[in-house]
């Protein structure tokens, strides 16, 4: 029977960088995987490679480049007379992408002798994993000293919009769409709706947004929600708060959804549905009872803060533990975890994680927003910096959006860092640097930006907490 000092289940963001820094650590490592490409070979990287972060980046990107050309690049003085999209070409592109980062992490394993394990994992209890081939055959069981769950996530399913896998998609399949539906409809206005709704928004679908709750993001702050909001309708898309779906039937031509809000029942067609309503932990109860692992009521493994689970030796991390399903916290808590197990003292900062959503423009945001300061009874001031007021973003020709801070009245630690606009993706890490280092607003307004960039401001933000901003 193979031996490993660490068996890691899952090569997602959060098992394949864990496997990796094990095996930086001197510990004999394998990770077990059961991912299959397009093209029915093994594919590591999880989620996130294959039809999560990096996909659907590469395809908001083709669709920006697209959008600008009729757009932002005339203000410019660019003129294209017609131009066209290749949807068969683009999406080749995005699979070479991803091939390419896969392909990657196949490299990366065998540099830090991380042995492959292709197949399914299945906990037995007492350390013991069997691994089931792909395409079935003999499991083999394989023993370890210390087990890394990394089991990720899937989509949730509802029975009012019942996948076929044709015209009623979920992500995966809005990422492989081979033309642009003219009419598309999205049920849910989370980070992946807005995400996915966007790019075929931008290539030309006419796209109409149902979201059950009446708020619009409902997790950010509320200033950026709102302009987020404004945004986002102004570009097109066509979003109904407080719009349950209740049914969806599907027709020759399309599908009809069926939805209720507060003023009755309403109906929309559509050529295309992708059902966004939010991801669930990827679990097997058995497997879990088996192993002795407790689950919450979401079928989250349940762990004590430090990825730690009820069974010695056992970890887990990820989208199939607590808190935001985010590439980066997966990664991170991985390293934890490795470290952890390598006897060292680990640093992960939960109240820290960066969130982004790619919309244009992006959001960013690190730390709490307002209404949960308020909430909290904490007492915070605010700085707040409009992009319209930076020559980069006048050079650019994209002014939309805003940096807000809030920090702390008595101690001027920063709380909060919320950022609308373009690269809010990039900017906000400075602001996760700052609150790390246990920064105050005081800080940000004392160090040096470069010029003429769009961090300048942040630095104006933060010079605004204190009312000195210079340039409003
Ligand atoms: P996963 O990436 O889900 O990987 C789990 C792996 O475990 C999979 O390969 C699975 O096949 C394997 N597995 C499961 N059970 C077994 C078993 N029993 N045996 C063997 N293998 C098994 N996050 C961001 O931070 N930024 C983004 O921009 C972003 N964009 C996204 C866009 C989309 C469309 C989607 C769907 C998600 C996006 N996410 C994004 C979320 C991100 O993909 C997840 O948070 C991340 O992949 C979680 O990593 P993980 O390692 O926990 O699990
Ligand atoms: P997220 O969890 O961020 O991916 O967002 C998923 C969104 O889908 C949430 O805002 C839910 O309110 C929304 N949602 C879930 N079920 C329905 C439904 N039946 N009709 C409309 N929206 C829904």
């Amino acid at each position: 029977m193979k031996e490993f000092d660490v068996l890691v289940i899952g090569a997602g963001p959060g098992g394949y960088v864990a496997a990796i820094r094990c095996a930086q650590l001197g510990m004999k490592t394998a990770c077990v995987d059961a991912w299959l490409g397009p093209d029915g070979k093994p594919s590591l990287g999880g989620t996130c490679l294959n039809v999560g972060c990096i996909p659907s980046k590469a395809l908001l990107d083709t669709s920006h480049h697209y959008h600008d050309l009729g757009h932002l690049l005339p203000q410019h003085g660019i003129q294209v007379k017609e131009a066209s999209i290749d949807i068969a070409a683009m999406q080749r592109r995005k699979n070479k992408v991803v091939k390419t980062l896969t392909m990657g992490i196949a490299g990366l394993f065998r540099k830090n002798k991380v042995e492959w394990l292709q197949g399914y994992a299945s906990l037995k209890g007492d350390m013991l994993v069997d691994v089931t081939p792909n395409g079935g055959g003999d499991a083999e069981t394989v023993k370890a000293g210390n087990i890394i769950i990394a089991t990720g996530s899937v989509p949730i399913d509802i029975p009012v919009a019942k996948l076929d896998g044709e015209r009623i998609v979920d992500s995966s399949g809005a990422l492989a769409f081979a033309e642009v539906p003219a009419r598309l409809g999205v049920i849910g206005a989370g980070v992946i709706g807005l995400e996915l709704g966007s790019v075929w928004n931008r290539l030309g679908s006419e796209v109409v947004v149902l979201e059950a709750l009446p708020d619009f993001l409902a997790a950010a702050d509320r200033d950026v929600a709102k302009e987020t909001e404004k945004l986002l309708r102004m570009q097109g898309l066509d979003i109904r708060l407080g719009a349950k779906v209740t049914g969806s039937e599907l027709s020759d031509t399309g599908v009809k959804v069926n939805y209720e809000t507060s003023e009755g029942s309403d109906a929309l067609e559509v050529d295309k549905l992708i059902v966004a309503v939010g991801r669930r932990p990827q679990t097997g109860k058995r497997n879990a009872e088996a192993a002795g692992l407790k689950l919450d009521p979401r079928g989250a493994i349940i762990t004590d803060g430090q990825c730690r689970t009820d069974v010695a030796g056992i970890y887990a991390i990820g989208d199939v533990v607590i808190g935001p399903m985010l590439a980066h916290k997966a990664s991170e808590e991985g390293v934890a975890v490795a470290e952890m197990i390598a006897g060292q003292k680990p640093h992960i900062d939960h109240a820290t994680v960066p969130w982004v959503i790619y919309t244009n423009p992006e959001v960013a945001w690190v730390g709490k927003t307002e209404h949960e300061l308020k909430a909290e009874g904490v007492d915070y001031r605010m700085g707040f910096f409009p992009f319209r007021a930076i020559g980069r973003s006048h050079g650019a020709g994209d002014t939309n959006g805003f940096v807000k801070i809030l920090g702390d009245t008595k101690t001027d630690r920063i709380l909060g860092v919320h950022i609308l606009g373009a690269q809010a993706s990039e900017i906000i890490a400075e602001a996760v640097v700052a609150m790390e280092f246990g920064g105050s607003t005081e800080d940000l307004a004392r160090i040096i930006h470069a010029h003429p960039t769009r961090s300048e401001a942040v630095h104006e933000a933060a010079l605004a907490v204190d009312g000195r901003a210079l340039h409003m």
